[in-house]
């Protein structure tokens, strides 16, 4: 994927992805093969065979579905939307994943100025965020979404209690398919940074001086747009 990366360096974005799409599908396809081989040869361990080879073609499945999400002309059904409430919308949806293992997540706004957004879109960079956090503990603890105005800004921060963003991981962070888990596809921070850019919102990820990490995102204010 290196050697990939860097050949693809002057082509789009879209032609990185399809190639680098190209080595993630054909892995599990070529392990359902010969799986499908050996079931066919009369194999013994049908069981087993049979879970594997859901968890790849599970694999599979994440992948182009987030893939889909990408390569969708981004419909852009902007309005003036409150950050509170998208926040809250995120924290009930992932409330369940979270107890189970006993992470809080926690909301503290202080603003109720709205951006300008599509709120379907600005929810899923919450939704990959505060997942990416809870993935990230494996420790009974708390998130924290903040929300927070000066001047002409709106700032949202997800601030966690995981393990952090080593060094290596840092600059490597947004790379398609770029992923430290095994059932991980990589591609959450790249749909992240690619619907913040459309926003016009500044993105940054940094690790705590105690423990965890925070993502931080940087809207312009709505009330400031001349065109509403
Ligand atoms: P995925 O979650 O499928 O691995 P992402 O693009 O969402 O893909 O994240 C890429 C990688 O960035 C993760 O595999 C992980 O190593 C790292 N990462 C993202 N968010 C965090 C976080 N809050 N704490 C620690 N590491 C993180
Ligand atoms: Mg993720």
């Amino acid at each position: 994927l290196d050697d990939l990366m860097i050949r693809s360096e002057k082509m789009n974005v879209a032609g990185q992805l399809a190639a680098s799409l190209v080595h993630e599908i054909r892995n599990p396809l070529t392990s359902l093969k010969g799986f499908l081989q050996l079931l066919q040869a009369g194999a013994q361990h049908k069981e087993e065979y049979f879970n594997v080879m859901i968890e790849e073609v599970e694999k599979i499945e994440s992948i182009t579905s987030e893939l889909l999400f990408i390569s969708k002309p981004l419909t852009d059904n902007r309005s003036k939307e409150e950050v509170t409430s998208m926040m809250q919308d995120v924290a009930m949806l992932l409330q369940s994943q979270a107890n189970q293992k006993n992470i809080q997540i926690q909301l503290q706004s202080s603003t109720n100025a709205p951006v300008l957004c599509d709120r379907s879109q600005i929810k899923q960079v919450l939704i990959n965020l505060v997942k990416n956090a809870i993935e990230a503990m494996d420790q009974p603890g708390q998130i924290i979404v903040k929300a927070k105005e000066n001047d002409d800004k709106i700032k949202i921060s997800v601030i966690d209690e995981g393990c952090g963003l080593p060094e290596e991981v840092l600059h490597r962070l947004g790379e398609p398919f770029f992923t430290t888990k095994s059932s991980g596809t990589g591609l959450g921070l790249l749909i992240t940074k690619k619907i913040l850019s459309n926003h016009d919102a500044d993105f940054h990820m940094y690790n705590n001086e105690d423990k965890g990490s925070t993502f931080e995102i940087i809207f312009p204010k709505a009330d400031g747009d001349p065109d509403i």
